[in-house]
């Protein structure tokens, strides 16, 4: 099939924060051969190329003069079974969470507490998405991408990822590679994580003694329901901010002042600190200019409650920024894709 290229684009039914601006040009692909195509015509028309999924990890700016190529390859396949674990295979633009349902579905364990997550499959290696205690390089069996430079597949193992704290290769090399499908490795037994924040308080509260993955699936679902917007019905692109990781010593100091500071101590001895709290404690909760705001119970949120642009809300990240920064002496990274 060839390309159908549109011209003028709004991107605002394409990115969860409901952002309204234009692609210059923008295509939906689904399939390597319409993304060769794709990478030919930016090539022979010296346009800039933005791969997006579900755009449930964007911050777009202003138009985009580029053509913006929506990911929308679908299929699930199982590659191996040996009894106990299975490979399952899923092509980049297979959306996130009904691919979890139906793994459950399939009996197989490993992603339960990633359910409810938006955006795409071929999007979850950019940051390592994670969630309950999981990442997704906890069950990650491979994945094949095209090199953008030479049009060449090739595939990455664990190790090749370079995967970290809401964070990978790819990550870190925005513009090389478009991942086209990502392989899991999953499980028949049942192995579950459930010490991570009220999952196993939930499921308790249910009445349910013995969870299956599916109980954990739909636990962590309510859980996040009552916590998180909807960006079907207010703008959002879930974290705003990544949780920073400090040493132990700047953790004891904050502490010294706020003797409820939450923080993890980590493996190589530095403290993970909840963001959220840093963002709530220096008042910023529920806080609203205009259109762009802070969520009213998840202050690690930014909404957009109707007509915010990118850059309002960019400025307003970079207030939130520098409060914390006088505040704790922390800075925060923002974890959501800016355009
Ligand atoms: P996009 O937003 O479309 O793209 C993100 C980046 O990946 C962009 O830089 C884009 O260029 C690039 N990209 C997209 N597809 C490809 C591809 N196939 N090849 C190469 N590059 C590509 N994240 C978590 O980690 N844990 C959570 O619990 C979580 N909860 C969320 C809750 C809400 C309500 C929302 C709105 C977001 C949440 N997120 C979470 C963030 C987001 O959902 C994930 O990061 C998700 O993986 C993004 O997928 P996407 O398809 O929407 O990516
Ligand atoms: P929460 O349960 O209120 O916890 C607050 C923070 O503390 C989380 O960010 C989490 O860090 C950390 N935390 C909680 N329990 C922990 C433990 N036992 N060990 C280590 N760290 C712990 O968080 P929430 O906001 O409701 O989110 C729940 C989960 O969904 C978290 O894992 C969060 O990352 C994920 N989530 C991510 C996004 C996103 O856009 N990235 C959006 C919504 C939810 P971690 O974030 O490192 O897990």
């Amino acid at each position: 099939m060839s390309l159908h290229i549109r011209e003028q684009v709004s991107l605002k039914p394409f990115n969860t924060f409901g952002i309204d601006v234009k692609a210059r040009w923008f295509v939906e692909v689904d399939s390597d051969e319409q993304v060769r195509q794709a990478l030919a015509w930016v090539r022979e028309h010296q346009v800039v190329l933005l791969p997006i999924g579900g755009g449930s990890n964007l911050l777009l700016t202003g138009d985009l003069n580029a053509l913006v190529m929506r990911m929308a390859s679908r299929g699930v396949q199982v590659l191996s079974d040996d009894g106990q674990q299975v490979v399952v295979e899923a092509q980049a633009g297979e959306p996130w969470h009904p691919f979890v349902l139906q793994t459950l579905a399939m009996g197989l364990a490993g992603l339960e507490n990633l359910s409810l997550i938006p955006g795409t499959v071929g999007a979850a290696p950019m940051q390592n998405i994670g969630a309950y205690g999981v990442e997704i390089k906890d069950v990650f069996a491979g994945l094949t991408a095209m090199d953008r430079q030479s049009g060449e597949l090739r595939d990455f193992s664990l190790a090749d990822c370079g995967f970290g704290y809401r964070d990978s290769l790819f990550k870190r090399e925005p513009g090389r590679w478009l991942i086209l499908r990502v392989r899991f490795t999953l499980i028949r037994a049942v192995q579950l994580h459930l010490d991570y924040g009220p999952v196993r308080q939930r499921l308790a509260e249910q009445g349910i003694s013995a969870p299956t993955p599916s109980d954990v699936s739909a636990a962590i679902c309510s859980i996040r329901r009552e916590k998180l917007p909807d960006p079907a019905e207010l703008g959002n692109a879930g974290s705003f901010f990544k949780n920073p990781v400090v040493p132990a010593a700047v953790a004891e100091q904050i502490k010294a002042d706020h003797a409820d500071l939450v923080g993890y101590p980590q493996a190589d001895g530095q403290v993970k600190l909840a963001a959220g709290w840093l963002i709530e404690r220096a008042g910023w909760k529920g806080f609203r200019e205009g259109d762009a705001g802070v969520h009213r119970l998840q202050s690690l949120v930014l909404v957009n409650y109707g007509s915010a642009t990118g850059q309002q809300l960019q400025a307003l990240a970079a207030r939130i920024q520098a409060d914390i920064f006088a505040r704790f002496g922390v800075h925060l990274e923002m974890e959501p894709n800016l355009y």
